[in-house]
């Protein structure tokens, strides 16, 4: 067996079934053995400007030989650390943001949430700590991501890891008002949503809803914290993934699309007013922050992405193309085993596989996915299903031949 234990992997099968990946290059990415797969995941929702930028590696390259790695904590600081937050914050769905740089998506979570309880921990209001999220959502696997995550299966074993978090369903915004009431609303910190649900089974939100959870929050003193490490960089066709619903949330968490995963990297946008307690000459620090937040040549690779996204229109795919990979993933439905095909808002959709065949035969939709790869294709397993989000470069060609590998594959497998 392999040494390497495989993140959401089951350790036995994972190291018997390796797949080893090599190289990439746009769509497209190519095992050791030399065969090619159109990638229908961007790896894991990240690699939204393809792979193989040579730009990037070169910045990556540049700024390691100057300065690699420095410490940010305290007053340090570096050029591409305040290039990268000037950058985000002027595109930031919400005005004068300061912008916190951490390791990837889980610990943008842990901070964005610790940090809304310590908004109001400041306000005088320390009892103001009970976060709401959503059946469905995800946030990561720390502390506070496992605990308000809606994943049932992810928080199983733990034991009790954050107190006070309370889940409501994904698609009901009056349910969310309804658990403010409930918990008594001088008791709650924060609301967290992803814009569009990724991992959880790619729910998009009923029509309304970010900008109904928006009052809900305002007219009851409670922060909104948009989980966009999925949905932004492109992926619903602009910066953050919310300008979309129209909303300014109070704070929303990045990561993935940020370096397109050429390098790990996430953060927080904060708006002026949750900043504004620590902002004041004699502020109380927020004691928070991982070793390499704002790590330099990490900031070289966000920034020379995010130049790539804008420069190249690449930003503005996601929503051009949703339509397109909506539609090549449709014939699948008319298969018994398949549910429902969803998606259309921004290029992320699934295919939902029957629930009496999963439940009939829980490795169903793992093998449903062997068999896709076989055909050349990769995809994300999901407890319901298959999950599709591909780089943003992809061309409509690209996607038709995607909904065919998938039909085939159910059309081989039925
Ligand atoms: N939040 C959302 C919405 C995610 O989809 C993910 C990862 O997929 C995370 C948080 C956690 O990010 P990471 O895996 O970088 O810790």
């Amino acid at each position: 067996m392999s040494n390497f234990w495989h993140p959401f992997g089951q350790l036995y099968q994972a190291s018997h079934s390796a797949v080893v990946f090599d190289r990439g290059e746009g769509v497209y990415v190519y095992d050791e053995d030399g065969r090619r797969y159109l990638d229908g995941t961007a790896a894991l929702w990240y690699a939204n400007v393809g792979h193989g930028r040579t730009e990037i590696a070169e910045a990556i390259a540049a700024q390691a030989r100057k300065l690699a790695g420095y410490s940010t904590f305290g007053n340090f600081t570096n050029r591409p650390a305040e290039e990268l937050a000037g950058f985000l914050s002027e595109r930031a769905p919400m005005a004068h943001a300061q912008i916190f740089f951490v390791q990837g998506g889980g610990d943008a979570v842990e901070t964005a949430t610790k940090l809304a309880r310590r908004y109001h921990f400041e306000l005088g209001q320390p009892e103001r700590t009970a976060i709401i999220s959503r059946v469905n959502g995800y946030h990561g696997t720390w502390g506070f991501g496992t605990s308000v995550g809606g994943i049932d299966a992810n928080r199983q074993g733990f034991g009790d890891l954050v107190p006070d978090t309370y889940r409501v369903p994904y698609d009901d915004v009056e349910a969310v008002e309804a658990e403010i009431v409930r918990l008594g609303d001088e008791r709650v910190a924060a609301v967290i949503a992803e814009p569009v649900i990724g991992a959880g089974g790619v729910y998009p939100p009923p029509p309304g809803y970010f900008g109904a959870l928006r009052e809900i929050c305002d007219r009851h003193g409670v922060l909104l914290i948009a989980d966009s490490v999925i949905c932004g960089f492109g992926r619903l066709g602009s910066w953050f993934g919310v300008e979309r619903f129209e909303i300014s949330p109070d704070l929303v968490t990045f990561a993935k699309g940020v370096t397109s995963g050429y390098l790990p990297l996430g953060g927080v946008a904060i708006a002026e007013h949750v900043a504004a307690p620590f902002a004041r000459e004699d502020s109380p620090i927020f004691r928070h922050g991982p070793t390499y937040g704002g790590h330099p040549t990490c900031m070289a690779a966000g920034l020379a992405n995010c130049h790539i996204l804008e420069d190249e229109g690449i930003l503005e795919r996601g929503a051009l193309l949703e339509g397109e990979l909506l539609a090549s993933l449709k014939p699948a439905e008319k298969f018994e085993s398949v549910l429902e095909v969803r998606g259309g808002v921004g290029l992320l959709a699934a295919v939902e596989v029957a629930p009496d065949l999963r439940a009939k035969d829980p490795g169903a939709v793992d093998r449903l996915a062997g068999t896709v790869r076989r055909n050349g294709l990769i995809t994300r397993v999901l407890s319901q299903g298959l999950a599709f989000s591909p780089p943003l470069i992809v061309e409509p060609t690209q996607l038709e031949e995607l909904g065919q590998i998938v039909v085939e594959s159910l059309r081989e497998w039925e």
